[in-house]
């Protein structure tokens, strides 16, 4: 394919591809969210000509990981995109993620939850959250506990500088996508109990999962938010940006 098509080219042909085989995926779903499913371009690892092709093929929500990657990629794009932060954040710097991010999707602790909502009210703000969610129990991944979730969403839903909108999660990584389903039918539970609460200025809206590898599994289960950067932009190469 190198040569044959140009970069910006064969991102669009990426995207289209997997707006359509979301389409599809959200037919087969029993249960959708009010909320149509959306696609978040993951631009880590990519430069800002990755966020300008993905808008340009009509994305208008990117991911990235990193603090200062992000800051450096939005002042280098003029691309009409929100931005949602999906990496683990460090408290001390709770102040720059607040100025930059439109959707905090990795709150996975109280202790960051209340960094972040004291940022939030220093900068008039009322920061929208999404709560992590280590549905697995992996070791290796950030998160709360399944079990420890709805009683941390209490407690956010009291903080006036955030207004959680929902949960994310990331599964296991495992070739046959068909074996994290447990894991997306348990978040989508979760989602309908945190829903269930009703708790006074939570706007129970996004449920976040599903990445290249798993994201029509993940819609077929209920989100409506899926992650995607490999399967649009080509393997992350550090050094080289850009390019498929
Ligand atoms: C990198 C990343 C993604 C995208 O992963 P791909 O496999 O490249 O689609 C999605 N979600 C999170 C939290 C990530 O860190």
């Amino acid at each position: 394919m190198m040569g044959v098509v140009n970069y910006m080219d064969s991102i669009e042909m990426n995207i289209r591809q997997i707006l359509q085989n979301i389409k599809n995926a959200e037919m087969r779903c029993a249960k959708p969210l009010e909320e149509p499913v959306r696609l978040i371009a993951v631009t880590k690892n990519h430069g800002p000509e990755a966020v300008d092709a993905a808008a340009a093929a009509g994305v208008t929500l990117v991911g990235e990981n990193r603090v200062q990657e992000a800051k450096d990629k939005k002042s280098h794009t003029a691309a009409a995109v929100a931005w949602h932060l999906i990496g683990h954040l460090q408290t001390n710097k709770a102040r720059q993620a607040v100025s930059l991010f439109d959707l905090i999707q990795s709150v996975d602790s109280w202790h960051l939850a209340e960094a972040l909502n004291k940022a939030a009210c220093a900068q008039d703000k009322r920061q929208d959250i999404l709560l992590q969610v280590n549905v697995a129990n992996e070791e290796t991944k950030f998160g709360l506990r399944a079990e420890d979730t709805l009683d941390v969403a209490r407690r956010v839903a009291e903080l006036p500088g955030l207004r959680l909108c929902g949960l994310m999660t990331i599964a296991p990584y495992v070739e046959d996508a068909e074996l994290v389903r447990p894991y997306f039918k348990e978040m989508r539970r979760l989602f309908g109990e945190l829903k269930t609460l009703a708790l006074p200025g939570v706007d129970c809206r996004w449920l976040s999962m599903g990445m290249t590898n798993d994201y029509q599994v993940a819609v077929e289960e209920g989100a409506n938010l899926v992650r995607v950067g490999t399967g649009i932009f080509g393997p992350r190469s550090y050094g080289v940006q850009g390019g498929l």
